[in-house]
């Protein structure tokens, strides 16, 4: 019997074996959004015409033998990133009526990929935040409990894998928006390495750390849809030149001891993610998946990254300065809302820039401008990028002795809406664990890996040296294997 709610590797087979169509399984998907979208709000946009336009051609195209492995599966992509001809809001009243003109570089990827797109999905505005509170569409509610955030900001896509909406969905992740969503949801969330996948048609933040990802709900089906989405793309100056490895060929690699599949593997703990500010449940269940990841086989060595604890720091001088710089362009003339009323030219910016631009935002800009203005630049921006090098060198050093590092994706897991939304420096403190790899440019992913008492989920983060994705999917995939915590869904 064929399941439409199937992941995407699941999903695939059945589409092979014409056990479903691509319409078939597309119209299960916009069912399910009609039916339970309105109390998660995970999508700003639906495009249920388009969907079905899209998986009718995927089944011709496999009627024809031409349909590669992710031909006619519906998917959501991050309201970041541009879809031809379908709005792209980025969350903001900003761009509330922008309508793309052409796909970004992921997204036209994994259209000729065959993927058939249902929609995009809410998100912080302009990607900023941890909560998905700071969307001007409303908050994204968390699909194992209405009164929890999804984490942020990429929340939408996360929310909607969580909730079986779509097994596959786009995320971007400049300082975890990929990765503390996936946890807070359940999921599985990869955050590839700086350069892997082209960032053109990303609506930018922080130019120098936004990193398209992907969420699914399995380590097999983010290596589906990373090695559609990564090569080099001569639009993105800074995605690299070099060969995409076979990430589902590591996977699929049998294990020399199947008992030990993960044997002669290194696992880094460094104390600095395991320490104090970490909830005690979280801890319990990181450290049991570190158990099982010995019981695989696996070794773990002691590692340290002593200046984690000036990455969150660092990285609120860098993120805003960029997005001071970056969002400068919305200024109701070359982009964005307008106002309707205006006295001159000057009162024009200011005001089309303080109606479309939401509070964050706003303190974004407001910090990025103070720290790259004559005076404070060396002190803040300078210092800041400084710093930034001795994180990655601490990295550096650190895989030396180890394959991967392990430790919790955030210090919590998901809190209620409202709970921080008054206190911006804790809301940038969850995001301790995810910031590092970001400001080192090295790619990690989230596995589900327990849950509370009260049965949010916590997920298990890995980070690998630059480039290792097919190695951290591989591990991911090892665990996802022994373990099921991958296959638990939320009631709805
Ligand atoms: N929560 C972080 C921020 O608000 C990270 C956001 C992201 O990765 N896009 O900047």
């Amino acid at each position: 019997m064929a399941d439409p709610l199937a992941t995407v590797a699941g999903l695939a087979a059945q589409l092979a074996a014409r056990a479903i169509s691509s319409v078939e399984a597309t119209r299960a998907a916009l069912d399910r959004i009609a039916a339970l979208d309105h109390s998660l709000n995970s999508f700003v946009t639906v495009d249920g015409d388009g969907a079905l336009a899209a998986a009718g051609a995927a089944d011709d195209a496999r009627a024809k033998g031409e349909a590669g492995p992710l031909a006619g599966i519906p998917i959501a992509h991050k309201d970041v990133l541009m879809t031809a001809g379908l709005p792209t809001t980025c969350g903001s009243r900003m761009l509330a009526n922008f309508v793309a003109p052409y796909d970004a570089h992921v997204v036209g990827r994994l259209k000729r990929a065959g993927t058939v797109l249902v929609g995009k999905t809410n998100m912080d505005e302009f990607a900023m935040g941890s909560s998905n509170e700071n969307s001007h569409f409303g908050p994204v509610r968390n699909p194992w409990n209405p009164a929890l955030v999804p984490g942020g900001s990429s929340g939408g896509s996360a929310a909607a894998v969580a909730a079986r909406l779509v097994p596959a969905a786009t995320g971007t992740d400049t300082g975890g928006s990929i990765r503390q969503p996936a946890s807070y949801t359940g999921i599985t969330g990869l955050k590839p390495t700086y350069g892997r996948c082209s960032r053109y048609g990303l609506v930018a933040f922080a130019s120098s750390l936004d990193t398209p990802g992907v969420f699914a709900r399995t380590a097999e089906d983010c290596a589906l849809l990373l090695a559609a989405m990564a090569g080099r793309d001569a639009r993105d100056s800074t995605s690299m030149d070099r060969p995409v490895d076979d990430y589902a060929g590591a996977l699929a690699k049998p294990a020399d001891d199947p008992a030990r599949p993960l044997a002669g593997l290194r696992v880094g703990l460094p104390a600095e993610f395991l320490g104090e500010g970490v909830d005690a449940e979280v801890a319990r269940a990181v450290e049991a998946a570190i158990a099982e990841l010995r019981r695989l086989g696996a070794t773990t060595v002691p590692v340290a990254l002593p200046r984690i604890g000036l990455c969150v720091p660092v990285y609120y001088v860098i993120a805003p300065a960029e997005a001071s710089s970056n969002l400068s362009r919305f200024d109701g003339v070359r982009y964005g809302h307008r106002a309707a009323e205006y006295r001159d030219l000057a009162d024009m910016y200011r005001r089309s820039r303080a109606e479309g631009f939401g509070p964050e935002v706003k303190r974004r800009i407001l910090v990025g401008t103070y720290v790259l203005s004559h005076g404070y630049y060396d002190a803040y921006y300078l210092k800041a990028q400084q710093v930034r090098r001795l994180v990655a060198d601490d990295f550096r050093a650190a895989f030396a002795q180890c394959d991967v590092i392990a430790g919790p994706t955030a210090p919590t897991a998901a809190f209620p809406i409202g709970a921080q939304a008054d206190d911006p420096v804790q809301m940038y403190l969850n995001d301790i664990f995810t910031i590092p790899a970001n400001l080192a440019g090295i790619p990690a992913v989230s596995i589900p890996c327990g849950f509370t008492g009260d049965g949010r989920p916590i997920g298990l983060q890995l980070h690998g040296p630059a480039f290792a994705e097919a190695r951290l999917l591989a591990v991911a995939h090892r665990f996802q294997q022994a373990t099921d915590w991958h296959e638990r869904a939320p009631a709805l």
